[in-house]
């Protein structure tokens, strides 16, 4: 019957799929040719681009490893230059902005594609790593430990488990914000649902405090199966990011909803911290739902999105340090 709802669940986000389409910029047939045309001549109008270095067969010319990082690629600079192009067109003609592979028209610095957002994604990366570290040193150095040597806390591998995959989806994010080619992108859409789907997977083990492990398995397996299905279609399907943002979207919101029920219903001494992530966790939702162009180019709702989670992962941690000296103090107060 669980597996019956999953398939259910499934074929409803893959066919909303066939309703979305690729973003409204590089659906446009005159993008689309321009696109085409520079990757064929390295050109597009009278500019032309030594990135795009052809041989008498055809073939690219190998660039060496070194200037991977600093120099674009034929695509990525084609697409970069034929959407400036477009955008004028359309300035002049008086219409709005629209997006491109899923982003807003961006003014590139020094060759990074959206300094704003990779600047903040590194800013969520360095707090993530200080909250798990700091999680580590609590549980391993401070807090008292079992006979084994094994922490109190039950969740201690899971939340390591979580401050990795943040930390992977940050990393990513960052790599994807300075550069988005096709690897970026589907590196960082695939860290993405894998940290969204084990948010929500640890949110339920901890707000029904599921400590038996064939009890846990049986939670995680469903969701698991599921993302895992998400990010191989994403990968070797179709690159969707709509698709990827509405199953993101979905497994964020169910988490922070059990999370306000949880901090309605709970005598945690750190509900109270609960309540301002559950509260803080909608702005970041909407700014990703309410979107909107970047601001001279530079900072949309997307960078502002990653302004938020900043002081929010920051707490997020503060709690689950809390939990893990409450859950210890509970147990050995039980144990005596
Ligand atoms: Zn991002």
């Amino acid at each position: 019957m669980a597996l019956c709802h999953w398939m259910v669940f499934l074929a409803t986000f893959l066919s909303i799929n066939c309703v979305l389409e690729a973003s409204e910029g590089d659906a446009d047939p005159i993008y689309m040719t321009c696109v085409e045309h520079c990757e064929k001549t390295g050109c597009v109008k009278s500019e032309c681009f030594q990135n795009c270095n052809f041989t008498s067969d055809g073939s690219y010319v190998q660039e060496p490893l070194y200037l991977w990082w600093k120099q674009w690629d034929c695509r990525s600079i084609c697409r970069y230059h034929c959407m400036l192009d477009r955008e004028e067109e359309r300035k002049n003609l008086g219409e709005k902005p629209v997006k491109y592979h899923g982003k807003w028209p961006f003014q590139s610095v020094c060759a990074i594609q959206e300094p704003v957002s990779l600047a903040l994604s590194m800013l969520n990366l360095g707090i993530q790593f200080h909250g798990w570290i700091s999680f580590f040193i609590l549980v391993y150095y401070k807090l008292p430990l079992k006979d084994n040597r094994k922490p109190y806390y039950e969740f201690t591998g899971l939340w390591h488990l979580y401050g990795i995959l943040a930390m992977n989806a940050w990393f990513w994010s960052a790599v994807f914000h300075s550069r988005g080619v096709d690897l970026t992108e589907k590196l960082d859409y695939s860290s993405a649902a894998a940290l969204h789907g084990f948010s929500l997977i640890v949110a339920i083990l901890r707000v029904f405090n599921v400590k038996n492990e064939a009890a846990r398995v049986m939670v995680a397996a469903p969701l698991i199966a599921f993302v895992t299905t998400h990010i191989l279609y994403l990968n070797f399907y179709n690159l969707d990011y709509g698709l990827n943002l509405i199953v993101c979207a979905t497994m964020g919101v169910a988490q922070l909803l059990l999370l306000a029920v949880w901090a309605g219903v709970t005598c945690h001494p750190s509900r109270r911290k609960l309540w301002v992530v559950v509260f803080g966790g909608a702005l970041p939702m909407l700014l990703e739902i309410y979107d909107f162009p970047p601001y001279r180019g530079l900072v949309d709702a997307h960078a502002l999105r990653h302004a938020a989670t900043i002081p929010l992962t920051y707490l997020w941690w503060s709690f689950i340090k809390d939990d893990a000296e409450f859950r210890t103090s509970t147990q050995i107060k039980k144990a005596k």
